[in-house]
């Protein structure tokens, strides 16, 4: 019989009191993710504190624009799956109406938790009222594709690039599931389904970036967008991204993810069935290593 709640992990070790960094200048907040060892992996510690850094923007008046950057290499290699600091079985205080995870048997667990930290969080982060841009630099795989596209505005380095392969896992593609959205459907089938890496350029070219500039100037230029709307009117600003958010729920977004987060948790609750593990067997290492045996052969 297999064990289908996933191995508990008997201490939690984090290297920092910090996993996001704020601070506001010239009416723009900047919260930057702060696991510059472990490529910014979200585990939870990094998810709360990243709503409570978006909350913290929202309540200030005096920020009107919200950046979301990474610090060190990349801007994140998705959700933690594999560092001292992965807390899966800790308890946080819910952002949503939503009962612990940690004591939940079965599928029931992930499901749980999978609503609050994953699906719940990147819409409240999506539909905040001011506008967000996403400062992308080198990988953004995984999860990271989740907190760049809840943004209204992607600026990426030359050496960025965008990855979802979670198909190893035997997963449809990441909770927060928008690829059918940010690429047209033969592309975000291409996507998936081969978890290829997609350099920037190809991303820019689909529409999925808006701009793509040399490292050294990624900052300013995200600086210059800022500028722009910073001088613009709150509420237009807000009514301008509903508006354009709201052609997307009428082209089915919302009850596209809807669906789609369940066939990604059939996905787990099989792989825990047939294997005792909810990622289909793969850890951190097991995914790196798979990428690069990949890389090689291409
Ligand atoms: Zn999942």
């Amino acid at each position: 019989m297999n064990d289908i709640v996933p191995p508990k992990q008997v201490k939690v070790e984090y290297e920092t009191d910090t996993p996001v960094l704020y601070r506001v200048e010239d009416a723009t907040a900047w919260i930057t993710m702060n696991r510059p060892a472990f490529n910014n992996a979200q585990n939870s510690q990094m998810t709360y504190a990243l709503d409570a850094a978006f909350r913290r923007a929202v309540d200030d008046d005096a920020v009107k624009v919200i950046v979301l950057a990474g610090s060190g290499k990349h801007f994140s290699a998705g959700h933690d799956i594999g560092t001292p600091g992965r807390d899966l079985h800790k308890s946080f205080d819910r952002t949503h109406l939503l009962p612990d995870h940690t004591n939940k048997p079965g599928a029931e667990l992930l499901y749980t938790r999978e609503q609050e930290v994953y699906l719940g969080m990147c819409r409240r982060w999506r539909d905040i009222s001011k506008p967000t841009i996403a400062m992308v630099q080198g990988a953004c795989i995984a999860g990271g594709l989740m907190l760049a596209w809840v943004c209204d505005f992607i600026v990426a380095s030359d050496d960025a690039f965008f990855q979802d392969p979670v198909q190893m896992m035997g997963i449809p593609g990441v909770e927060y599931f928008a690829h059918a959205f940010e690429l047209p459907p033969r592309i975000a089938k291409e996507f998936i389904l081969l978890g290829e890496r997609m350099p920037v350029a190809r991303a820019h070219q689909l529409g999925m970036v808006n701009r793509v500039v040399v490292r050294a100037e990624l900052e300013a230029e995200v600086k210059k967008i800022a500028a722009n709307l910073t001088a613009k009117g709150r509420l237009g600003l807000w009514l301008t991204k509903q508006a354009v958010n709201h052609v997307e729920e009428l082209r089915g977004k919302r009850s596209a993810m809807d669906a789609v987060f369940h066939m990604h948790h059939f996905a787990h609750a099989q792989s825990d069935l047939t294997q005792g593990n909810s990622l289909g067997g793969m850890d951190a290492k097991s995914m790196a290593a798979a990428n690069k045996k990949r890389a090689g052969e291409a």
